[in-house]
């Protein structure tokens, strides 16, 4: 049984001060979280503030939103994953399509990141999707397999199941349009497959695959209830703890359904 993982990713948003305000709503709103697992992704300045409040929220985890390759040196403006760790990160985005369009990363420096953040135990959350044009010219099927078959290239089959894959289809990011709970569901299941084809079934079958795309609480419970998607990784929506702490209700509800 896959555990399902909820991921708020801020992007460039909230300051160090913000976030810790931002902890203590999420924490009276929710009390505890125990049947799914919740990541906060903040910007690196705040990681360290949300680290130490750790002990007010224990069901929380951290993650970041970029990390480089290398464990150190000539690299102004870079983050490590060594860095990364000594703040209690668990898990690093990599490939988010703001990072593929707005920074030109290939798949070829994604699956180097893929590969720095496991050899420092971190686990990294893959994003792939395809962009409005590729849907229509290429389909999905074919930009998802070359994004997951690149972005996991030379993954040991060890750390296979400490990947977590992201769908999230650049034309419903931030665009209030989401993907139906059948199209995200189809997308899941065959980025399953590739994972089969690229590890095994056993191995395929314990990898999480968030879907994100304009999350909200309204639609939350219906695409968490797909047999092949294993949680959200949700953008604006994750902004307001309150609208965060009621998407996780909604992911708990969609467990007991
Ligand atoms: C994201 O940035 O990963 C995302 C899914 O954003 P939004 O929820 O705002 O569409």
């Amino acid at each position: 049984m896959r555990k399902k993982i909820l991921a708020a990713n801020w992007k460039m948003n909230l300051t160090n001060g913000e976030a810790s305000d931002y902890l203590e709503v999420l924490v009276k709103e929710l009390g505890e979280v125990n049947d799914v697992e919740v990541v906060l992704i903040p910007p690196f300045t705040a990681i360290a503030a949300l680290a130490a409040l750790s002990d007010r929220a224990p069901f929380i985890r951290l993650g970041a939103q970029n990390l480089h390759w290398e464990k150190s040196g000539a690299f102004t403006g870079e983050i490590s994953a060594g860095m990364l760790r000594a703040l209690y990160v668990k898990y690093v985005v990599v490939g988010h399509s703001e990072r593929r369009l707005l920074f030109g990363e290939s798949d070829a420096v994604i699956n180097r990141k893929v590969r720095a953040a496991l050899e420092a135990g971190l686990r990294p959350i893959l994003c792939v999707g395809e962009t409005l044009q590729q849907r229509e010219n290429d389909g999905v099927e074919k930009v998802l397999e070359y994004q997951l078959r690149e972005g996991l290239r030379d993954v040991s089959p060890k750390d296979f199941s400490e990947v977590v894959i992201a769908y999230e289809p650049v034309w419903a990011i931030g665009t209030g349009r989401t993907a139906t709970s059948d199209q995200a569901q189809a997308a899941h299941a065959f980025a399953r497959r590739i994972l089969a084809a690229v590890s095994d079934h056993a191995i395929a079958e314990r990898v999480r695959i968030q879907y994100g795309g304009s999350v909200k609480p309204e639609n939350t419970e219906e695409l968490m209830r797909k047999p092949d998607i294993d949680g959200a990784l949700v953008g604006g929506a994750s902004l307001d703890p309150r609208s965060f702490a009621q998407i996780i209700r909604k992911a708990e509800a969609a467990l007991a359904a």
